[in-house]
């Protein structure tokens, strides 16, 4: 759930998940988007592609209605889904108005949790779901504001749901991105030098790209992580291990 281009963080998983042999459904937001995801749904030999806003829950529920009479069950599912007023992602956190402040928590908080009920239906063999989060949850960014809140609000889910969805052995993690140039980030203020900022600064001094989050997105997804539940896993180069670089110090 996720992939509204070939720049999505979700196709860079779904790549990874189909090179393992996953057999694959794609869910996109509204016909524009499921025009460029249909071609690459192909290319990794899926034909099941369906349309679902997930702040509407009839929608959710036809989503999963189609996946169970399809496939009957579901071994892992991928949310990577957020969405938040772009006039509210610059500027101060403390002027965003309740709409935005509600909107942002409906689509990139409740739907993991949305998401969740249904799946676990569809796994009585147990299964893993994954989000995606920001740093921005953590550590205060620049113009993150709103979503670092909901950022916040989704990994403590994650913790929740681990605990509620364990004893089904269904593992529920966490893959904390480094900014990546997607649709999403291009609503966010300054975020060529967000990028130019982590790139001097992470250890492996570089940005990490949408292939290096699907690598480990199919890690989490798949028997490989069968001992990982309430994870927040941190793919960002190890941005977020550093608390200040030494070498650019001034002579004081
Ligand atoms: P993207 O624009 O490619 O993906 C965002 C997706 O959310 C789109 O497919 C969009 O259609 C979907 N979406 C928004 N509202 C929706 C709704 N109501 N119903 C259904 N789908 C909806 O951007 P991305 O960067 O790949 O974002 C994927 C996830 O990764 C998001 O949760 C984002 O916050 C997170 N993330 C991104 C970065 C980054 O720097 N790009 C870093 C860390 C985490």
């Amino acid at each position: 759930m996720g992939v509204a281009n070939d720049k999505s963080i979700a196709w860079g998983i779904a790549k990874a998940c189909h090179e393992q042999g996953a057999e694959l459904a794609f869910s996109y937001q509204g016909e524009a988007l499921g025009k460029r995801v249909k071609p690459l749904a192909e290319s990794v030999g899926s034909d099941l592609v369906l349309e679902c806003d997930v702040t509407n829950g009839a929608s959710m529920d036809a989503l999963f209605t189609t996946l169970q009479d399809k496939w009957g069950k579901l071994d892992f599912v991928v949310h990577a889904i957020g969405f938040s007023d772009k006039n509210e992602l610059r500027g101060r956190y403390v002027d965003t108005s309740i709409e935005n402040f509600r909107m942002t928590m409906d689509i990139s908080v409740y739907s993991f949790t949305a998401v969740a009920q249904r799946a676990e239906q569809l796994m009585p063999d147990g299964g893993a779901l994954l989000t995606l989060t920001y740093y921005g949850a953590e550590m205060v960014m620049p113009h993150y504001n709103v979503m670092g809140i909901a950022k916040a609000g989704l990994e403590a889910s994650v913790k929740y749901l681990a605990m509620d969805l364990g004893p089904k052995n269904i593992r529920v993690n966490a893959l904390s991105a480094g900014p990546i140039k997607t649709l999403a980030a291009s609503g966010i203020g300054d975020f060529r030098y967000i990028l130019k900022w982590n790139e001097l600064n992470s250890p492996l001094r570089r940005n990490v790209t949408t292939d290096d989050v699907g690598k480990s997105g199919m890690y989490l997804c798949s028997e490989l992580a069968s001992g990982v539940t309430g994870e927040n896993h941190h793919v960002d180069a190890g941005y977020h291990v550093v608390g200040m670089k030494a070498e650019d110090a001034p002579d004081i």
